[in-house]
């Protein structure tokens, strides 16, 4: 229910000139590869927003 939550993350993670996750850095001192598994996260989640809203809008 809390649709601004995946743009929040999205906003955050953003690849960092290493190639690294700058959000996840920044926010628990952890280096992880970009895309990281919160970017993952976010990403699926809005696809299946934007579907979930296709197919309403369908019906
Ligand atoms: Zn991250």
């Amino acid at each position: 229910m809390n649709d601004g939550q995946e743009r929040v993350i999205l906003a955050v993670h953003v690849r960092g000139l290493d190639g690294m996750c700058v959000g996840c850095r920044a926010w628990w001192s952890r280096l992880a590869p970009y895309p990281c598994w919160q970017v993952e996260w976010a990403t699926s989640r809005q696809a299946r927003t934007i579907t979930a809203r296709f197919l309403g809008g369908v019906r």
